[in-house]
């Protein structure tokens, strides 16, 4: 029991301490078995060209599936894999899970997608990080051009390292992005010299596109960027037809959002696939008579 003494030598309990504590301990000790008893899942979206409709790729995104307390998302959990160190193993089970899967998608007759993979500060710090995706490729047997790494603008601070591992990552056939660009600590002279395919527009900016002047500028600005150095962009969060609009205004249009889809596991992103295709064929036409 949390004891704590008062000036006045009452004994008081710091019941919410306690309580804090331990929930965080218990999460801890949970999360460390949580790899060993298949407690990870994960959930895809769909990154859709909304020109044509096609799905151009899937993001994979990790769920905890906790025996008592459900499903967790990834902002409370993987901040705390992080603190005890267990991000690396995490991550290299996320990377081989989602190429085994799109390997699968592609074997079973599904048109030929990228899948995207969050990486962590600790993964892309590691040296080892290139043979690892190497061995996933070789051993999964998927195509390198249908993998793309996502790190965030922070991950390139260290401006040598970063090249260097984009630069290997990039021989190995492998695409690289950043991720919720405009929200981390960055220099713009890394989009020009680092190899980068693409950058990911954060969706706090494109979630306020309509209401905010200062956020349309930020996206607007960013997708000129993008435009002009001949790097790729996606707008992220995209959530009604509205911001749609305003991103074919900008010319932008690779989009990933709610307005298409949620993330879904993989089985249900399996069973839905043709009718995601004819949904989203749709919502494309929709907007086309619209603008
Ligand atoms: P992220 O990489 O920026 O992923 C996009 C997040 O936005 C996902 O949250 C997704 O579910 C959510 N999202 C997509 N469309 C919309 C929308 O229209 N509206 C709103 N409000 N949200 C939308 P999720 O799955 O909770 O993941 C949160 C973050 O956790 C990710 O942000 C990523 O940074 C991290 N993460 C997820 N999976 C992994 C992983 O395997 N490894 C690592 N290191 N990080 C991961
Ligand atoms: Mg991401
Ligand atoms: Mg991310
Ligand atoms: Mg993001």
């Amino acid at each position: 029991q949390a004891k704590a003494h008062g000036k006045n030598g009452y004994v008081f309990y710091k019941n919410d301490m306690h309580q804090d504590a331990s929930d965080e301990f218990s999460l801890e000790n949970h999360l460390r078995k949580a790899l060993e008893q298949n407690e990870f899942e994960l959930f895809y979206q769909a990154q859709i060209n909304s020109q044509t409709g096609e799905i151009i790729g899937v993001e994979a995104l990790l769920r905890w599936n906790h025996p008592e307390l459900g499903m967790i998302l990834p902002n409370i959990f993987i901040p705390l894999a992080e603190k005890i160190g267990l991000i690396v193993p995490i991550g290299e089970w996320v990377i081989m899970e989602a190429c085994r899967q799109n390997k699968m998608w592609q074997e079973s007759g599904l048109p030929n997608m990228k899948v995207s993979v969050n990486l962590s500060t600790q993964q892309f710090l590691k040296q080892n990080l290139v043979d690892v995706v190497q061995h996933v490729l070789q051993s999964t047997q998927l195509n390198p051009q249908f993998l793309e790494l996502e790190i965030t603008e922070s991950m390139a601070m260290d401006y040598k390292y970063a090249r260097k591992v984009i630069d290997q990552l990039r021989g190995l056939g492998v695409a690289v992005s950043i991720d919720d660009f405009g929200t981390g600590y960055s220099s713009l002279k890394n989009l020009k010299c680092f190899a980068i395919n693409r950058i990911k527009i954060d969706k706090c900016f494109v979630m306020n596109v309509l209401h905010n002047q200062n956020d349309e500028q930020i996206v607007s600005a960013i997708i000129a960027m993008a435009h002009g150095l001949g790097v790729n962009v996606v707008a992220e969060g995209v959530e009604n037809e509205e911001q749609l609009h305003y991103l074919h205004s900008q010319e932008c249009y690779n989009i990933q959002g709610y307005y298409f889809m949620k993330p879904l596991p993989a089985y249900e992103f399996t069973d839905q696939y043709p009718q995601l295709v004819e949904e989203f064929k749709k919502k494309k036409e929709i907007i086309h008579e619209k603008s």
